[in-house]
């Protein structure tokens, strides 16, 4: 949790380090530049004598031709999903459930939707796919409303 390997005197970040993940319960390994940068800032704080959790929200980004790929949670496990926005014209976001747990957001040229679900799942809110099905203003509202419940919570 403090990105201490067998041996404590010993961390281990990014690419190379395989934890047990907040999220998923299970252990991952991800390859990401927010993982490593995430950890590292982690790591350092562990170094200066502090003893935080790792609970980054997990999230990636990448610009493939005229495509911003964006994807934020970890979606291994999921059996349904909610697709806003236009297939056809590229512009779309996926949201994979495990039951009615939001796991992640796969988005192209979207990127308001992956911002707003990094919020929703910083905040530990798992909007139902029927208010995934009314787009951004509903999810906004719902987060709000959300928040405004559990504020403690929502502020992490
Ligand atoms: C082709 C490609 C595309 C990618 N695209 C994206 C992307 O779009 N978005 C994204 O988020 N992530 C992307 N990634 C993943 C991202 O680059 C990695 O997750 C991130 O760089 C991991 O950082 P790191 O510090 O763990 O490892 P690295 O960045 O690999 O750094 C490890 C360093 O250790 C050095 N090293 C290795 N062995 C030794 C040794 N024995 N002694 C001293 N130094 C050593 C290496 O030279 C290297 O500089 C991509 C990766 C690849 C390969």
């Amino acid at each position: 949790q403090q990105m201490r390997t067998s041996v404590p005197e010993i961390l281990a970040i990014g690419d190379a380090a395989s934890y047990r993940h907040w999220f998923t319960g299970g252990d991952v390994r991800l390859e990401s530049v927010q993982n490593a940068t995430d950890q590292a800032r982690l790591a350092a704080r562990t170094i200066i004598g502090h003893a935080d959790n790792y609970s980054a929200v997990p999230w990636f980004w990448s610009d493939i031709g005229d495509m911003k790929l964006q994807m934020v949670g970890l979606i291994a496990g999921g059996d349904s999903h909610v697709v806003l926005g236009d297939v056809a014209e590229n512009k779309f976001s996926i949201y994979h459930y495990a039951a009615s747990r939001l796991l992640g957001i796969e988005s192209v040229n979207r990127p308001g939707d992956h911002m707003l679900g990094r919020k929703m799942l910083g905040a530990g809110f798992s909007p139902s796919p029927q208010i995934v099905a009314t787009g951004p203003d509903g999810l906004k509202a719902a987060l709000a409303a959300f928040q405004q419940a559990e504020p403690a919570r929502a502020a992490g």
